[in-house]
């Protein structure tokens, strides 16, 4: 049988900044992968992809607290760091990089980076100041890991634009990578969180992207205005997830975020909905180009 190289997990700061540092300086390729954990199929494809094109691959494993809001599931978020481990070191990762929050942020930490603007739409409306923890904490792990490459899900849309902006605009020297959204059989999005649906639920989650998917056709077959194509996707959703309560359903522009009235060249159409005790996100991109 062939052995699985070992994955180092590495938890102290300067350890982490020192490997990686030193890969880049013999001239190895480094790859950041920056993880909450609880790994899933979504979650090795990027390392897979990351493998696939660098020399070394570092994934982090850090359940950032600044990113949760009060009353949100910091406590509860599902872990399983030796299963995350044996799943890592199966996708040929080289190092996991999983500090506990004292060594993250040091006593009296008060510095944050903010994408403004960006940080106000979608997600940003309903769960304030999360993303101003996640540019923070992906901004110090580029600055651990100094990756040349971060590969990011498409399935966290406005996380994926946000970091993108965050890196051209400090000038990190790392190229942020999107990849496509990993999915169930039925086309539910897979997530770490997805443990939190009831069967009853779990049931009617698919019909998420099936609207996503409702919206496409219908730009397929002439829709154009925004409002229509929702209402016609929001009527999908209250048939088909009747145990669930929109938080938004907004087509936007893909870079920008800003909400169009009218399709034109290329779009985003994101959901985020609230179903029992999970709140799932997703999205859909719809071109008049294609
Ligand atoms: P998380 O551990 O949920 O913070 O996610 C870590 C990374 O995995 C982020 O870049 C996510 O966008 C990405 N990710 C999460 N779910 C999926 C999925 N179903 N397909 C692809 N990437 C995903």
């Amino acid at each position: 049988m062939e052995q699985c190289p070992v994955v180092q997990i590495i938890s102290d700061i300067e350890s982490i900044q020192t490997k990686c540092w030193a890969w880049r300086a013999q001239g190895a390729t480094v790859a950041l992968v920056p993880t909450m954990g609880y790994f899933h199929a979504g979650h090795i494809s990027l390392m897979s992809w990351a493998r696939d094109h660098t020399d070394k691959v570092v994934v982090s494993l850090f359940v950032n607290p600044t990113q949760f809001g009060p009353g949100e599931d910091l406590e509860a978020y599902p872990r399983d760091p030796e299963r995350d481990a044996a799943m890592a070191r199966e996708a040929g990762v080289d190092a996991l990089f999983a500090p506990d929050t004292g060594a993250m942020y040091a006593p009296e930490s008060s510095t944050w980076v903010g994408v403004e603007g960006l940080d106000q739409r979608l997600c940003g409306r309903s769960r304030p100041g999360h993303f101003r923890g996640v540019a923070t904490v992906v901004a110090k792990l580029f600055n651990l890991t100094a990756p040349h490459l971060a590969v990011f899900g498409r399935k966290d849309w406005q996380q994926l634009v946000i970091v993108r902006r965050m890196a051209r605009d400090l000038n990190f020297p790392t190229q942020v990578v999107g990849r496509p959204t990993v999915r169930e059989h039925d086309g539910l999005a897979v997530s770490s969180r997805n443990v939190y649906l009831d069967p009853h639920h779990r049931a009617q989650a698919p019909n998420l992207y099936r609207g996503l998917q409702l919206a496409a056709s219908l730009v397929e077959e002439g829709l154009r205005r925004s409002d229509e194509i929702r209402a016609r996707v929001r009527d999908f959703y209250g048939r088909t997830i009747p145990d669930g309560e929109e938080d938004y359903l907004e087509l936007v522009h893909p870079g920008r975020l800003e909400p169009m009235e009218e399709l034109e060249g290329e779009a985003v159409l994101a959901v985020a909905y609230r179903l029992g005790k999970a709140r799932l996100i997703d999205n859909i991109r719809i071109s008049l180009d294609d």
